[in-house]
């Protein structure tokens, strides 16, 4: 496993539970708490940096920070390069 230190960070206060940013995430890094009807995050090391889930929170709960210095980071942009 690559050790990305990458973080996605998430402020409960304003959350509202309308799953936007779990329905936007296609990698399965957002899960759902059906009891608590707020997201999970795991397996953080397995986002693609699409910002969706920030994107989508017009709540402006969550803040994805991407380690630019990541090995898997520079793998991605290596691609467009
Ligand atoms: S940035 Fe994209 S891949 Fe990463 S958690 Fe958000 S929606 Fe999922
Ligand atoms: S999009 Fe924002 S408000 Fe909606 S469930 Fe996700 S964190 Fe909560």
């Amino acid at each position: 496993m690559i050790d990305t230190k990458h973080q996605i960070r998430f402020n409960p206060e304003n959350c509202v539970g309308c799953k936007l940013c779990y329905k936007a995430c296609f990698v399965d890094v957002i899960r759902w708490d059906e009891e608590k009807k707020r997201p999970v995050f795991k397996y953080v090391e397995d986002c693609e940096h699409c910002f969706y889930c920030e994107a989508m929170c017009k709540k402006g709960c969550i803040e994805v920070v991407p380690n630019y210095e990541s090995e898997k980071l520079l793998q991605t942009f290596d691609r467009y390069l």
